[in-house]
């Protein structure tokens, strides 16, 4: 990284389970600047350390940063509450923590908001009307969006994947059972394959959309469950927000072709809404990006 002291830039970072990636914003645009591993099992203190090495070394001023994190956060007390991709990351203080060692106001925010923030800010979530915006990777990320603004509740709102889909269903890391990130996430794909196939060893989704391109039964079946599921959570939506529309974006949209028809067709025997379902580019960046709009957004 260059050395620009006294820059003014405004830093994001993006905490996923594997990759964080790090960048800045300055008033022409973004800058991805570094990725590094996360390594959950080291803990969170190491990752801050490194990270905020980095920056120091690249900005002896920076103005902000913001910070994009799965799980649940406590945005206006700068706490990580927990997070299934962070096991053992426990009501971990970031803001004040990063604050203090790049000298800064420090923003965090769950990393669905981080990307829907970058979304609204280069209009590809409209600014007007109520939007949902869903990833789906790992877990099932949801973001409520009015006018272009993301919209917060008493702090937690959006949390769309821990709608209960089956009252006694499958066991959630959150304590409850038969959310609706247990049966239209990752792991639920790999679980579906699993069952079809009666193959006993884990299959990456990467791997079922390879096989689902082929024809492959197991997985185009494996991959019609997941949709149906998919399609089961976004009436409930549609029912408790009536939105203009939902944004779909994260790892697994790169399979979309396999499982939206299947979405859509269990959406259209369950309700008489429009189905105005799209997918978002993918983009590696954006949840930097959008941390660091947040952090610059909260430091003014
Ligand atoms: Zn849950």
């Amino acid at each position: 990284m260059n050395n620009q002291p006294g820059s003014g830039m405004h830093w994001g970072i993006d905490i996923g389970g594997t990759t964080t990636i790090l960048g800045y914003l300055k008033p022409d645009g973004f800058t991805a600047a570094a990725s590094l591993k996360t390594d959950p099992a080291a803990g969170p203190d190491s990752l801050l350390r490194k990270i905020s090495r980095m920056i120091n070394e690249a900005d002896d001023a920076p103005c902000s940063a913001g910070v994009g994190i799965a799980g649940l956060v406590d945005r206006y007390e700068g706490v990580l509450v927990s997070s299934p991709n962070l096991p053992g990351w426990k009501d971990y203080p970031i803001r004040r923590n990063l604050s203090t060692m790049l000298n800064c106001p420090v923003a965090i925010d769950n990393d669905c908001n981080a990307f829907a923030m970058q979304a609204i800010e280069s209009s590809s979530i409209p600014d007007s009307g109520l939007w949902l915006m869903i990833t789906l990777g790992t877990g099932i990320g949801g973001t409520i969006v009015q006018d272009g603004t993301i919209l917060y509740g008493t702090g937690y709102a959006g949390e769309f994947g821990h709608m209960t889909v089956e009252a006694s269903g499958r066991e959630c890391l959150c304590g409850s059972t038969g959310c609706w990130e247990r049966y239209a996430a990752s792991e639920a794909l790999s679980d579906y394959y699993r069952e079809y196939s009666g193959e006993m060893i884990y299959t990456s989704p990467k791997e079922i959309a390879h096989q689902a391109s082929m024809k492959q039964y197991s997985a185009l079946r494996a991959f019609e469950e997941f949709g149906t599921w998919l399609g089961v959570g976004l009436v409930n939506l549609y029912h408790c927000f009536s939105p203009e529309g939902i944004y779909l974006a994260g790892g697994l949209m790169g399979a979309s072709e396999f499982f939206l028809k299947h979405a859509e067709s269990e959406f259209g025997r369950r309700c008489r809404y429009a189905w105005n379902v799209n997918v978002l580019p993918s983009s590696s960046d954006a949840g930097a990006e959008g941390a660091a709009i947040i952090g610059r957004n909260r430091a003014v």
